[in-house]
């Protein structure tokens, strides 16, 4: 019998994680779309059965909420027996949006001049509490679902793991060298030790000291949150040889998470995770893909 790939998409109901699925179901692949809404993901997975794809089934996942772990683990045990390809898309930017209208100076609030990925004129906000936040759900939320997979992944006789990552996880965005040298050296690095790079982000967040710090100015906890991701996909694609474990920046696309100001439709920027999520077995793990091309930390 021939032996069908399972696949799961955290955040699978709207933007990237969305087109992720359907493309993965087009190319045969049985999807697990998930979704921390219940209603969202039901109307995401029946928009695509009416499309024509049958092979989606819906489950709820709220990446942050370790009870929902549970019941996700016992029914792909119960419907697929094992766990092909993981696609850690889920993930929140950290900051708000104000209009320009609305737009009043004064503390707590930046302007970005972030070159690299065009955001040149929004203005944005981006309060302590929602960083915190931006780094449990990115890293540390995506850590904990990565680890209660791994033993379904095991399972598989080619397992993927997709960290759907970004541009703004680049150390160019980090200025103390030391940081840099850290997250960069892989045969050293911990995940401890990511721990308490993350204790000092925030407390130089919350203490207004990110400048004297060297740590990136805006959008600072979304960038630092990809950084570690970065860093964790190298660790544990060492740390797991049979595991095809890499990370993606999908391009600058026009989602929610973008205020649609991207650059690149929803289709195109799900290309890149869905060509690693299915690269041949002599491909390559611990590496950074930007879109589809394997590119430099
Ligand atoms: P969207 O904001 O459009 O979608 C984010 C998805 O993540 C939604 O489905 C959202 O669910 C889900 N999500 C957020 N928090 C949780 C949680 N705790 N548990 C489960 N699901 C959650 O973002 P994009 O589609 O643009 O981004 C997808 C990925 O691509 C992200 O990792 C992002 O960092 C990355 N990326 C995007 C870029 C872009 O240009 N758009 C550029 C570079 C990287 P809900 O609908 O319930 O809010």
């Amino acid at each position: 019998m021939e032996d069908k790939r399972c696949a799961l998409v955290t955040g699978g109901n709207r933007g990237i994680g969305l087109e992720i699925c359907r493309q993965l179901a087009l190319n045969g692949v049985d999807v697990i779309l998930t979704s921390r809404n219940e209603s969202r993901g039901v109307e995401a997975t029946d928009k695509l059965s009416i499309s024509g794809l049958h092979n989606v089934v819906f489950h709820q996942l709220d990446i942050n909420d370790p009870l929902s772990i549970a019941p996700l683990v016992k029914f792909i045990e119960t419907h697929f027996g094992k766990l092909d390809i993981l696609i850690n898309n889920a993930a929140e930017l950290g900051i708000i949006f104000i209009n320009d209208k609305e737009f009043k100076a004064g503390g707590g609030f930046v302007q970005l001049v972030d070159e690299k990925a065009h955001l040149l004129t929004n203005i944005v906000k981006e309060p302590y509490e929602l960083g915190e936040k931006c780094l449990q759900t990115n890293y540390y939320a995506t850590k904990t679902i990565t680890e209660a997979l791994i033993p379904l992944l095991q399972l598989s006789k080619s397992p993927r793991i997709v960290n759907v990552t970004s541009v703004y996880g680049d150390l160019y965005w980090f200025h103390n060298e030391k940081l840099k040298h850290e997250l960069q050296d892989i045969e050293n690095l911990t995940e401890g030790r990511i721990d308490e790079i993350i204790r000092m982000f925030l407390m130089d967040f919350k203490t207004a000291n990110l400048e004297k710090n060297g740590w990136p100015l805006t959008t600072s906890a979304y960038k630092v949150s990809k950084a570690v991701l970065n860093a964790y996909t190298r660790l544990m694609a060492r740390k797991y040889e049979n595991i095809m474990i890499n990370c993606v920046h999908p391009g600058y696309v026009m989602t929610e998470m973008t205020s649609q100001t991207g650059f690149i439709t929803e289709e195109e920027g799900a290309k890149g995770p869905v060509m690693v999520a299915l690269l041949p077995d002599n491909g390559p793990s611990g590496a950074y893909f930007n879109r589809t091309q394997v590119a430099p930390f």
